[in-house]
């Protein structure tokens, strides 16, 4: 998957001030600035940008490995160095190396967080940076904000050799999807997904299980993926405003297209090879497991 790196992720960096050396993570709107040079996104050092960009100002955004990361907001500014430009996240995934793709989509998630909270939507007045912590502050009524991540499910719906794939409506992603849906409040997450299996395909299923979870920054989420068993009467009821067809799939009719990037794409893969778990009988207890598929070249 896309955050699967031979790096260490480390979000608590703190340092104030960047150096030449430091990568930045400079955005307009949902762009970072960057090249592209044969399919590779190449982020910018502090000591390779424009002077028009020294002064903007920018917060400590996380480590990968030795090398630190800072993140800002570029909006007026025009990259005045020859190849150098803003890359919009939705070419992000289509882009190596992983680094580069992890660090401008959690940059862009951190970034929009930011431009998010600079109001208390209790009190109006302007949000400040917490001194302890990565939290934004209102100095007039306390209100505290974390970054914002939404729990989501995605769910791999199985009746014996057969796999519930679906493709989504009014979307420009047309690979075979799971059922997916955000959690809702007072919800378990088995509560979830049992709720978005019902509501997007008419099914009752059994069996969850939990398998691994992504952060799917694209879009603030977590996804925590679930295997399940049909229960009952395997006829689908499309609920057509989010899917544009759902329907049951034996392994050997599954396409070989993983592309090394998402959970769904990896439990589509782990079923077509017949790696998923063989569910265990009262198995609601979550469980992790290690991905069982190879590495995986991007
Ligand atoms: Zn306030």
């Amino acid at each position: 998957m896309f955050q699967d790196l031979n790096l260490c992720y480390d979000n608590s960096f703190r340092r104030e001030k960047p150096t030449g050396a430091d990568t930045m993570l400079l955005y307009q709107g949902d762009a970072v600035l960057g090249r592209v040079e044969a399919g590779a996104l190449r982020l910018p050092l502090r000591s390779e940008l424009p002077p028009s960009m020294l002064a903007l100002p920018c917060r400590p955004a996380f480590q990968l490995g030795d090398q630190s990361y800072f993140v800002g907001d570029a909006e007026a500014c025009a990259p005045d160095r020859e190849g150098m430009g803003f890359v919009p996240s939705r070419e992000f995934r289509n882009l190596g190396p992983k680094e580069a793709v992890f660090a401008a989509a959690v940059g862009e998630s951190l970034h929009r967080w930011y431009g998010s909270t600079r109001f208390c939507g209790r009190c109006g007045q302007s949000m400040e940076d917490s001194k302890t912590e990565r939290a934004r502050v209102c100095p007039a009524c306390g209100l505290t904000l974390y970054p914002k991540i939404c729990p989501a499910v995605i769910v791999a719906v199985t009746d014996k050799d057969r796999l519930l794939l679906t493709k989504y409506q009014g979307r420009d992603f047309r690979r075979f999807a799971l059922v997916a849906g955000f959690h809702e409040i007072g919800e378990s997450l088995e509560d979830t997904v049992r709720r978005e299996v019902w509501e997007e395909t008419g099914l009752r299923v059994k069996n969850l299980r939990y398998y691994k979870s992504q952060p799917w920054v694209f879009t603030d989420s977590l996804l925590m993926g679930f295997w399940c068993e049909l229960e009952g009467s395997d006829r689908i009821t499309l609920q057509k405003s989010e899917l544009s067809e759902a329907g049951w799939y034996r392994r050997e009719e599954i396409p070989s297209d993983y592309s090394g990037i998402s959970l769904t794409g990896e439990m589509i893969e782990l079923f077509r090879q017949g790696k998923a778990h063989a569910p265990r009988p009262r198995s609601d207890r979550p469980e992790e497991s290690p991905s069982a598929l190879g590495p995986i070249r991007v």
